[in-house]
């Protein structure tokens, strides 16, 4: 079965209002297991909005997400808080790592809020960090850490809990043009490798060229690009 189904999904803001605004207005979109989606959407067409109802931090006023099998579209706030730390893994523009913690410790901390046991956690942090090359790199903080290597710890943390479905924000946004290129590829990788789904949202004609696809979101659909 696909990973994320969102099945003609509505969302608007301040409905019924003169300040109304439509967003989404019946956007759709499939992703099978190790498939790489990469979203386009042009400033204000409600990638945020779209992000935020595949990530399960808000609910679409119609429409259907389903996740691993699972339908969400309903669900309270305890199940999808629930469900978006077991089947969700984020990645943010700028890395967001906890900077007090090592780079094997911003991996355990999710884990260990997700009742994973200790030794457990960090054999499992180890062995995200040295498949992304970092085995060398286990006990420094992120400012020790360059930039690519930095967005590397942070793909092992969105993999931390083993989800099934990997969102991205301009994953390489602030990274150089090559160091973005092989970090993409790392991320890519993973994302094969474990059969998860992944949807990526990016400026970067190139990096979305290296994905499976690539979905347009305007006028409130997501169409091929
Ligand atoms: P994008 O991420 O593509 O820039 P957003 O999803 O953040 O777009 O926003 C899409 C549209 O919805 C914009 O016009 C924005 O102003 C509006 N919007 C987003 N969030 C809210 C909100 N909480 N209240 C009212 N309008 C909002
Ligand atoms: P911003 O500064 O734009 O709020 P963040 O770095 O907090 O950015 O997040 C980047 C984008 O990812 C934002 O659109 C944010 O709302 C969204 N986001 C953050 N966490 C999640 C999540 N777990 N699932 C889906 N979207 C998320």
């Amino acid at each position: 079965g696909a990973i994320l189904r969102l099945d003609g999904i509505e969302k608007g803001y301040n409905l019924g209002r003169p300040n109304e605004v439509r967003v989404l207005r019946g956007a759709s979109v499939e992703i099978t297991p190790g498939e790489v989606v990469a979203l386009v959407a042009p400033s204000g067409a409600g990638k945020s909005t779209l992000l935020h109802i595949a990530g399960l931090l808000d609910s679409p006023d119609a429409g259907a997400v389903v996740i691993g099998g699972q339908d969400l579209s309903r669900a309270g706030d305890r199940s999808r808080t629930a469900a978006r730390r077991g089947l969700v893994g984020f990645v943010y523009q700028f890395h967001h790592l906890l900077p007090e913690f090592t780079a094997l410790e911003n991996i355990v901390l999710p884990q260990l809020a997700n009742a994973v046991a200790k030794p457990e956690a960090e054999a499992r942090a180890r062995d995200l960090l040295s498949a992304v090359g970092l085995a060398a790199r286990l006990h420094h903080r992120p400012a020790a850490l360059s930039g690519g290597e930095q967005q590397r710890v942070a793909f092992c943390r969105a993999l931390a809990n083993q989800p099934r479905l990997l969102l991205a924000d301009e994953p390489t946004g602030n990274l150089d043009p090559a160091t973005s290129d092989t970090v993409f590829d790392t991320l890519m990788g993973l994302v094969r490798d474990t059969g998860m789904g992944a949807l990526i949202a990016t400026h970067n004609p190139g990096l979305a060229a290296r994905m499976d696809r690539t979905l347009r979101l305007e006028g409130g659909v997501l169409r091929p690009a």
